[in-house]
C-alpha cells in the first residue's frame, strides 16, 4: 500500500464555489491527493478513499452546501415555470388573433360556395 504516483493521473482540480468531496472527488489518505475516480479504492496505491470529510464541522459545512443547492434548484424550477407561463400568456394572444381571422377568411369563403350550391 504505497504511492506509485499513478494517482497523479487523476489529480482533482479545487473546484470552484464547492467543496471537493460535494462535487464528487474522493480523498486517498495514503498518496495525500483528491482525486476524480468512480470507484472506492485508489487506483493508485488500493486504500480506501474517503467520500466523506472526517471533521464534523465540515460535514455540516457540506450539509448546509447541499441543501443551498437543492434550494437554488427549486428556485430555478419556479422561475423555469413562471417563463413558461410567460411565454404560453404572450404566444396565446397572436394566436387568438389569427384564429379568429381564419374564422372571418372562412366565413367569406364560404359565402360564394353557397351561392354555386
Ligand atoms: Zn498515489
Ligand atoms: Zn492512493
Amino acid at each position: 500500500m504505497t504511492c506509485k504516483g499513478i494517482c497523479t493521473r487523476y489529480k482533482a482540480q479545487k473546484p470552484v464555489g464547492t467543496g471537493r468531496y460535494a462535487s464528487g472527488q474522493k480523498r486517498c489518505q495514503i498518496c495525500e491527493i483528491f482525486i476524480k475516480w468512480e470507484g472506492l479504492w485508489c487506483p493508485c496505491c488500493g486504500y480506501r478513499l474517503r467520500t466523506k470529510p472526517r471533521n464534523l464541522k465540515y460535514k455540516a459545512k457540506l450539509r448546509a452546501r447541499v441543501e443551498a443547492d437543492s434550494q437554488l434548484e427549486s428556485v430555478a424550477v419556479k422561475a423555469a415555470e413562471v417563463e413558461e407561463i410567460e411565454v404560453e400568456a404572450v404566444v396565446k394572444k397572436p394566436t387568438r388573433r389569427v384564429k379568429t381571422r381564419k374564422d372571418i377568411v372562412k366565413k367569406v369563403a364560404m359565402a360564394p360556395v353557397a351561392i354555386k350550391a
